[in-house]
Parts: C-alpha cells; sequence; structure tokens
C-alpha cells in the first residue's frame, strides 16, 4: 500500500544542511540505500539490473502517461508537492545529469560535481509550463546517451569516484543505481500524484 504521507520523501523540501552543504539541498544517499517506501535497497541492484531498469523508463512513461487526465497533468495535489509535468521534467534532468556525472567520473580524477538543485529548476525555468511530447522524446533520447555513455565503462570503472559536497563521495555504480532508484521510485510518485489530483477535482 503506497503511503500518501511519505510520498514526496525523495523531494523534501528545506532539510538541514550538513558540512559545506547548504540547508534546503537534502543529502545523497548511501552506496547501501535501502528505501522504505519503494523497497529499492542498492546493495541488491546488479548493475544489469539497474541498466535494464533505466532503459525501460521512456516505454513505462508513455504507458503511465496515455491514461493520465490531462486536466491534472499541471496540478500540484499539495503546494510542496510537484505535479505530474514537473517530476517529468526532473526525470528528464536526472537523466541528463547522470549522463555528464558518469561521464566525468570516468575521465577525470575524482571530479566535483555540482547540485541539481532541483526545486530552484522548477522554479525557475518554469517546469509546469512544459510541453509533454517534446519532454516524452527528450527523455527517450537521454536514456539512450546514458546507456551509451554507460557502454564506454570497464569493469573497474565502475568504482571511479566524484564528490558532491564534502563527505558526498560516491562511485559510478552508485550513479547507475540511483538513477534506476529515481526513475522508479518517481514513476509510483507520478501515478500516487495523477490519482490524487483526479480526486481532488
Ligand atoms: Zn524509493
Amino acid at each position: 500500500m503506497w503511503d500518501s504521507s511519505k510520498t514526496d520523501q525523495m523531494t523534501v523540501r528545506g532539510e538541514i544542511g550538513g558540512v559545506g552543504r547548504p540547508a534546503g539541498v537534502p543529502p545523497l544517499v548511501a552506496e547501501d540505500h535501502v528505501c522504505e517506501l519503494c523497497g529499492i535497497s542498492y546493495a541488491r541492484v546488479t548493475l544489469e539490473e539497474a541498466l535494464s531498469c533505466i532503459e525501460a523508463l521512456p516505454g513505462q512513461l508513455r504507458a503511465t502517461l496515455s491514461t493520465l487526465n490531462v486536466d491534472v497533468l499541471r496540478v500540484r495535489p499539495e503546494p510542496r508537492t510537484w505535479s505530474v509535468i514537473e517530476y517529468v521534467c526532473h526525470l528528464r534532468d536526472v537523466l541528463a545529469t547522470t549522463t555528464i556525472r558518469l561521464h566525468r567520473t570516468r575521465t577525470e580524477d575524482h571530479p566535483s560535481v555540482d547540485p541539481m538543485l532541483n526545486d530552484l529548476r522548477a522554479d525557475r525555468f518554469g517546469y509546469s509550463r512544459r510541453a509533454l511530447p517534446p519532454l516524452l522524446d527528450e527523455i527517450a533520447d537521454m536514456t539512450v546517451g546514458l546507456l551509451r555513455e554507460t557502454a564506454r565503462f570497464s569493469e573497474s570503472g565502475w568504482d571511479r569516484t566524484h564528490r558532491r559536497y564534502p563527505g558526498e563521495d560516491r562511485s559510478a555504480r552508485w550513479l547507475i543505481r540511483q538513477a534506476m532508484h529515481e526513475t522508479t521510485h518517481h514513476l509510483l510518485d507520478i501515478e500516487h500524484v495523477a490519482s490524487r489530483s483526479v480526486r481532488g477535482q
């Protein structure tokens, strides 16, 4: 049973900052993260499983959204929970960001990477106004791009690391598991927000 009280946990706003990490930026989950909401355990997910899951995203997203009432696409069920279109924009950003971070982790020596600042993007870039069809095309292209980048990795390359904020050193393997988790978790978010928005009308 999906717990509506926790559905927004992955994008929770205004968390306490850490050393070098500003308030409002949620901490990165650990290499062995276990999500209490969708049940994914990073340590149990193989690279092959994660890549297969990411590859399936564009088709799953199109199938999920094909039955969506267009009136709920841009509705936030509550002020601090994204609308469906904002979640879709976020998934696009996850694919692009993961591809760049993978590339830099593979080709640079422990690079420092920027935070995504997800809520800032949604607000400053007007994600609630995006058109869905080109967004889905972008997601399809970016999924292919991400998989092309992963094909360049050697076996030992997956242990290479990057850093976001101090203490947030993560491996290339984590990047793939994280992207897989984001896609799976947010598909559930999208289904959930869509159902809540319909009921709220
Ligand atoms: Zn999850």
